[in-house]
């Protein structure tokens, strides 16, 4: 629900790439929402591959202490991966999500109909675990009777699929199919996928919230197939780390270019906006990286902290730039320039 804030602080971070030349234009759509969310105050904090080239750290100290007492919210561009491995380098957002305790990461895959007030073909969020399954990175490898021997353990708790799972409910019962399906393979990984299924089924019982929500159960694999077949079906899918992140590509893919897909990292004190794209080095300073990605990541932010109207507005503005076509960047088969797309959301708000 939407606090009282008298100002809403928003750290921007554009890190890398093309990062440098899309917050920037969020930054931009952001101011123009005017009194619909309280005044925005905007600092500008580093990360990323450039600054480790500068400083040898890629998530500085003094970026992660002022996210943390003074923003309400940040919005993050894209990082620069190094071709081979670099000591001392590590992902910053991968840290961000760690330090400021980011569980979620919500992705909704929306395509915008021909006609405004038409249902859109695809309309669905994926709420994908953000902080266990295989990504605790636990593995080794032993010499054996057969060879060399790998393993890695995947990691399913109770408290971190109970809060997926709520956060999972409390979207899609905002929405107004209030469909929740849960993605797992519990007939293989009936332990760990068992105890994810479970616990997130079980969400409505301990919390007395969400009787009108409807929940489905997919197998990961053939989710991954109606996602394609009939993406209709799905309204919000809640997954475990690994298949969360195979199934948000997958229904990227459903709506064209990484340029339009928006996301936040959320946890229950803190949401960063980051766009699904990465870093583009083949358009880098061209002046032609689509931001619509960027102004969607602003909307969903400001969405989950309650601001329903401002994300709305922000939303439309940019339903009715793409649904007319006259200035669409070139990854959405147009000539125009990142300023030029981003000067019609700004005609529109
Ligand atoms: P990284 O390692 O940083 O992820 P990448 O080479 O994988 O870099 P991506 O940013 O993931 O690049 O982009 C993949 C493709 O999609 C590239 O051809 C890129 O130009 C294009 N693309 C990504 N984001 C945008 C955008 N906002 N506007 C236009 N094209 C984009
Ligand atoms: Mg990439």
């Amino acid at each position: 629900a939407t606090q009282a804030r008298s100002s809403l602080k928003i750290g921007l971070i554009p890190a890398d790439g093309i990062g440098k030349e899309v917050i920037p234009a969020a930054r931009q759509a952001i101011v123009a929402l005017g009194s619909d969310i309280p005044k925005p105050e905007f600092i500008n904090l580093h990360a990323g591959w450039e600054t480790f080239t500068r400083t040898g750290v890629a998530l500085p100290h003094e970026t992660v202490e002022i996210l943390k007492s003074e923003c309400d919210c940040a919005l993050f561009g894209s990082v620069s991966s190094p071709s081979r491995k670099v000591t001392g380098y590590s992902s910053p957002i991968v840290q961000l999500r760690k330090e400021l305790d980011l569980y979620a990461n919500v992705r909704p895959v929306v395509s915008v109909a021909p006609n405004a007030g038409e249902q859109p073909a695809v309309d669905l969020i994926v709420v994908r675990e953000n902080t266990e399954c295989l990504y605790v990175k636990q593995e080794q490898q032993i010499d054996g009777p057969n060879g060399k021997e790998a393993r890695a353990t995947r990691l399913i708790t109770e408290r971190a699929s109970r809060r997926i799972g709520q956060m999972a409910f409390e979207l899609a019962a905002a929405r107004s199919r209030k469909h929740l399906t849960i993605i797992h393979k519990s007939n293989v990984l009936s332990i760990t996928d068992g105890l994810f299924r479970e616990t997130v089924r079980g969400v409505p019982a301990l919390t007395g919230k969400y009787s009108d929500v409807t929940i489905a159960e997919q197998l990961v694999d053939s989710a991954v197939y109606r996602l394609f077949r009939e993406p209709e079906v799905f309204d919000v899918m809640v997954a475990p780390n690994l298949y969360g992140d195979i199934i948000s590509d997958a229904a990227a893919a459903l709506v064209g270019s990484l340029g339009l897909i928006p996301s936040i990292n959320a946890g229950d004190d803190f949401v960063m906006g980051e766009p699904v794209h990465g870093s583009a080095p083949d358009i880098e300073g061209k002046g032609i990286a689509n931001p619509i990605a960027s102004i969607r990541s602003a909307a969903l932010m400001l969405r989950h902290l309650g601001y329903t109207k401002g994300a709305d507005r922000l939303d439309v503005a940019v339903d009715q730039v793409i649904r007319e076509g006259r200035y669409l960047t070139p990854d959405l088969k147009g000539t125009s320039t990142t300023q030029e797309v981003l000067d019609a959301v700004l005609g529109k708000l």
